[in-house]
Formats: C-alpha cells, structure tokens, sequence
C-alpha cells in the first residue's frame, strides 16, 4: 500500500482482506499488470529476504505491476547450487498456472549461481510464457526486446566467477587455518574446541578456536578400542557406546550415536594424531545439476602430525582396523534367545571344521545347542553339543599352559634371537610392508582419479574398490605398526614372571569362561584366546565305532600355543620351523568302556596286570575290564591277540 501511495496509484475499492482473485481483479480494473517476487537469502552477508521483497515490490508499485503477497516466494539458508528449493519449485508452479505479467526478484544471482541455468530459467519458464522479467539491482527488463539475452548472459557470467573466486579464497583461506592447527569444520568425537582468545575472530566475528582431546571421551574410546581389539563384535561395542550415553555428533538424529557413525569413529585417523584436509572437494555437476563430493588424490591432501592430539597408540589402532577388515568371520549366524547371556561357546563355533568337505561347523540342534558341517551335501555327518566341545577343547589347552617349562625356554629363545639376525630380519619386514603401503597408496590415488572423472556410472562399484583397497592397506598399517613396536622392544628383557603372568592369564581365562557364567568382556577375550591358541581350527572327526551306532567325536587341532604368548608380550613369532605337534581330544565323552579301553590294554600288556587287580585298580570289576581290553582291539578293528597264561594274581578261596 504505502509503495502504490508513493507511486500515485488510486487504492479506492482496495481491500486486502479479500481473497487473492479478487483483488488481482479489482488489480486489472485499474489498468495494473500482475506479478510474482522470488527472493533467496543464503547467508548474512548477503540482503536479507525483508530487503528483497521490498525492493522488489516498490520496484513493481513504480512500475504499475501489483504483487500479492501470495505471489511472493521465499527460500531462506538455501544455497543457490541446489535447484530442489522449495520457494523456487513454488515460484514454478505460479509461473506455470497463473495469469501473470511480470516476474520480478532482487538479482540474478539469487536464482542459480550458474550463468547458464538464470538464462535458461529467464528464457524458458519467464519470457517463452509471455511473462516479463525484471531483476531489480541488475538492471535487466525482458522489455528491453534486444538487450536482455546479452545482459543475463554477461551478468551470470560474472556473478559465477565471483561465486568461484570467492568458494576458491575460502578454501586458502581454511588450508591456513588447518596449517596453523585451528579448527575448520565440525570435530568428531573425542576432541574438543578450546577458545584462543589471542588470535584474530572469524569473518562472522566469533573467537577461534583450536582442538584438543576431551579427556572423558577419550578414555571411552580407549576402552571401546580394546574391546573391539580384544574380540567384542562391533554391533556390542556400539550397543555399550549407546547405553553408556557415550558422546556423539550434535548432528545426529534422536542424541544418539549411529552404528555407521560408530564404526567411523573407530577407524578415524584422527585418533592417532594424523588430521587431513581437503579429502574431498565439492565439484558441480551441470549435468546433474548438484554439487558432488569429489574423493582427491592422496597427493593433494594436506595432511597434518599432531602428537598431541593423540587418543590411541598405532598398534592398538591398527589391530581395529584389522578386525573391520576381517568383517564378522560367519559369526553373524549365531543365534541367541533375547536377553540369554553370550557365552563363549557361542562365539567359536566357525572354529570347527569339517575334514572332509572343509566346511566349517555351524549351529545345529534344538535350540543350537549342537553344531554339525555346515555343507549340507556332505556325507560324513556328526553332531557335537558346542558347550561339551569348547570344555573338551579348553581343558586340554590348559593342560598344555601348563606345562611351561618349555614354553618359557622357547620364549627366551626367541626373545634371545632378536639380538642377532632377528633384528636384520625385522628391518627386512618393515622395508617389505612400508613398501607395500606406498604401493597401495598409488593404487588408492589411481581409483580415486577414475572414480572423479566418472560422470555417470556406477560409482558404488567404484567406491568399494577404493574402500577394499584402503582395508588392505589398513591391515600393512598394522603389521608395520606391530613390527617397528617390535624394533622398539628390543632393549625390553622378558622376564619369567611376564611368560607366567600371560599363562595364567590364558588359564584362567578359559576356566572362568567353561563354567559360562562369565560376563561378555571375559567372554570376548577368551574366545579370542580361544581361536589364537587353536590357530583358528579344530577338525572335527566322528568315527565309527565297530559294532556300535553312535559315532564318537574327536576333535584335531595344532596347538599355537607359543604364537600366541609371543604375540601377546610383543614378541616378534619366531621365524624358525617351531611346529608344533597336532593333539586330540574327545569332544564328546566316549563310553565308559571305550574311554578306559587304552588305560586297561596298556596295564595288561605292558604291566602285565590280571583284569582282577586291574578291576581293582580302576574299581570297575574284572568283567568290565576285560570287555574294556575286547574293545580296545574292536576299537581299532583289530584282531584280539590269543589270551596270555595268568601271571596275575591267584583266585579268591572259596
Ligand atoms: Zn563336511
């Protein structure tokens, strides 16, 4: 009103109380034209939505062109690279169904930022509908019959060179700030913002700021590392992280953390002091008509060192990557009831193997108690309840652990072969897996440039290559790390009481987890113990017993025993041909009989007992021993040898 008072505009019979059709026809009436404003207001630099409108609108009273307020669209905190703005799609439709005259908005620029999209919406969705268009500061009129086509053109032109200068002095201007430590984006988890009130304020006037490690969080993810390290399956670890109220972004939907977002944290780099910019660049894409998110070349990557910003050490660091690496190993079959406890038995069972098919073991049974070869065509089949198998197994290891005279000389001797041509070795490993990193690096950079020349295509395909390729690398990472933490180890003299302590430790933790009343952080830790000491297979053989129907279960495995507690002490595993022995063990109870069936040939033949002291030694009764002696023969499907004279003791008078 107060714009068409200044432009001498009679208002008599004006009510803006009516609804809109009315008043665009006492509008026309009057002799006015009809009009629509678009404004878009991004940032605060620029002028905001209330200037544009009234600009636009006392530019339109001057010009006898009446707006209703309907006829005004507005995008506010949209940026002009996204064509898919609500206002814009709004201001569309009014093109496209109302009878208008002129459309009106404040600056070219606030249509697109691409010269080539202001002219082709002026040109196509404005002027080709018979519908004048004014951009009010830039000074450009469709009326202007000649004029406009080459005035949007130039004017676009230069708005998105401004645009770009502009996205491009930012960029330097924030690969200074990152150089001089300061923060230049939103920080993830396990760092904080710590105000420099020294140092100059940001454009919009606030304090700078520069990260450092937020101690509460940092001893979360510590533990969380461990965790995941020692064994626990990442979906647990993320299900503790929740239920600890354990931090996450601001961003994140409903406050919490997300099992993607966990997943990111843990392989963050961030968290062993190596902070980058410039990973990706954002690159419009005329043809898609968005911006996309364009992975860079290693090469141009800044990369920064910051020790003190560090939250884990390489080799705990690395040793997670390693197990995101190796993914869920088929655990994700276990099936569990809701709300029973993880036991240990649960976690192994991809341990077992088939010997004839190679298949591993999976759950079978009522309620999967039991586990059998997975292959559902082989021909040997066999069950085994997995609790009675883990015992079985379990209680041979420790029995092994045990016997540490030998495995404490090994230690030694290993921890002695260090000084000499080990460290040689050693040097010979580190130049092999730094090399290997450097080529996969190459590798990274070459899918990356493929990757960003893609147009079109199927870029999932090509992100899993540079995914897989960066895991392989991961995985070299944490060799790298183990050996140079070897390196370092060198000076370090193991002790007897180190080799005993880590023993113990592997004892207890398979006895406190048989019973299965463990809590899970034990659980995961000795099913990890579990499958090291094993090397990761047991093969399960079911034999038939001669005469009998069921099968007995006996269970082969070389133990890693050596392997293991060198690993755990940091020791590099010995490189000569320490071969250990396989052992068995029955992995379900055999038959009284067949159980005792060895003991009692062995104390007839080699003792030269009779089956009465035996009976009486064993407290069976001679009968039992003497069918125990039959069936050690059948047992083996051998012939019984003739019966020997007694030697053993007289007959019972009477
Ligand atoms: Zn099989």
């Amino acid at each position: 009103v107060e714009a068409a008072v200044s432009a001498g505009i009679d208002l008599s019979g004006f009510d803006s109380k009516v609804p809109a059709e009315e008043r665009i026809l006492w509008a026309r009436g009057r002799g006015l034209s009809v009009g629509a404003v678009y404004t878009r207001y991004s940032t605060p630099r620029q002028r905001s939505t209330r200037d544009q409108v009234r600009a636009c609108v006392e530019f339109a009273a001057a010009k006898k062109v009446f707006v209703p307020p309907e006829f005004i669209c507005i995008d506010e905190g949209k940026s002009g690279r996204k064509s898919r703005r609500k206002g814009l799609q709004r201001m569309l439709a009014i093109l496209r169904e109302q009878a208008l005259d002129v459309f009106l908005t404040f600056m070219l620029s606030r249509l697109f930022r691409k010269a080539h999209q202001c002219y082709r919406f002026v040109d196509e969705e404005v002027v080709e509908r018979g519908i004048r268009a004014i951009c009010v500061a830039d000074n450009i009129d469709t009326n202007d019959k000649g004029g406009w086509k080459l005035l949007v053109s130039i004017k676009g032109a230069m708005d998105e060179a401004q645009v770009e200068t502009t996205a491009e002095q930012v960029r330097n201007a924030q690969v200074g700030l990152f150089h001089e430590g300061f923060v230049t984006g939103a920080l993830p988890v396990g760092f904080r913002r710590r105000i420099v009130p020294e140092a100059r304020l940001t454009n919009r006037g606030l304090p700078r700021a520069v990260p450092e490690v937020d101690p509460d969080a940092a001893k979360l993810i510590r533990q969380h590392m461990e965790w995941i390290a020692e064994g626990m399956p990442i979906i647990e670890g993320w299900r503790r992280w929740v239920a600890a109220n354990g931090p996450c972004d601001p961003r994140a939907t409903g406050g919490r953390m997300a099992l993607e977002s966990y997943r990111r944290l843990i392989s963050n780099e961030k968290l062993i002091g190596i902070w980058k910019f410039g990973q990706k660049r954002s690159t419009w894409s005329s043809k898609r008509d968005y911006t996309r998110q364009i992975p860079q070349p290693e090469a141009s990557i800044k990369v920064a060192r910051y020790e003190h910003l560090r939250i884990v050490d390489d080799e705990l660091f690395f040793r997670v990557q390693e197990r995101l690496r190796q993914g869920t190993r088929g655990r994700h079959k276990v099936r569990r009831k809701e709300g029973r406890p993880v036991v240990v038995w649960d976690l192994v069972t991809d341990i077992y193997h088939c010997p004839d098919c190679q298949h591993r073991f999976q759950q079978r049974g009522e309620d999967g108690q039991s586990m059998a070869c997975a292959n559902d065509e082989c021909k040997r089949r066999g069950m085994v309840r997995r609790r009675e198998a883990f015992r079985a197994v379990a209680a041979k290891l420790e029995e092994l652990l045990s016997h540490d005279q030998e495995l404490l000389d090994q230690c030694a001797k290993s921890a002695i072969a260090r000084d000499g041509k080990g460290d040689e070795e050693c040097r010979a490993q580190i130049a092999e897996e730094q090399r290997q990193i450097e080529k996969l690096g190459r590798k990274i950079d070459l899918l990356v440039e493929i990757a960003s020349e893609n147009t079109a295509g199927n870029r999932e395909e090509e992100k899993a290559k540079i995914r897989l390729a960066k895991q392989e690398r991961a995985g070299h990472q944490m060799r790298l790390a183990q050996l140079m933490a070897c390196e370092q180890a060198d000076r370090k003299v193991l002790t007897v009481e180190e080799v005993r302590a880590v023993l113990a430790e592997f004892r207890s933790l398979l006895e406190r987890t048989g019973s299965g009343e463990a809590g899970p952080e034990v659980v995961y830790k000795a099913a990890e113990a579990f499958r090291a000491l094993t090397d990761g297979r047991i093969m399960v053989h079911f034999d038939p017993r001669l005469g009998r129907k069921r099968t007995v279960a006996r269970g082969v495995f070389v133990p890693a025993l050596l392997k293991t507690v060198q690993q755990k002490l940091g020791l590099r595993p010995a490189m000569d041909g320490l071969t250990a022995s396989s052992v068995e063990v029955w992995l379900r109870k055999p038959p009284q009989l067949d159980a005792m069936a060895e003991q009692v040939r062995q104390m007839y033949e080699v003792e030269k007992l009779g089956f009465r002291e035996i009976g009486d030694r064993l407290g069976c009764g001679s009968g039992n021993a003497c069918l125990a002696y039959r069936r050690a023969y059948e047992m083996r499907g051998l012939p019984l040898p003739e019966r020997r004279t007694n030697l053993g003791r007289p007959r019972k008078a009477g």
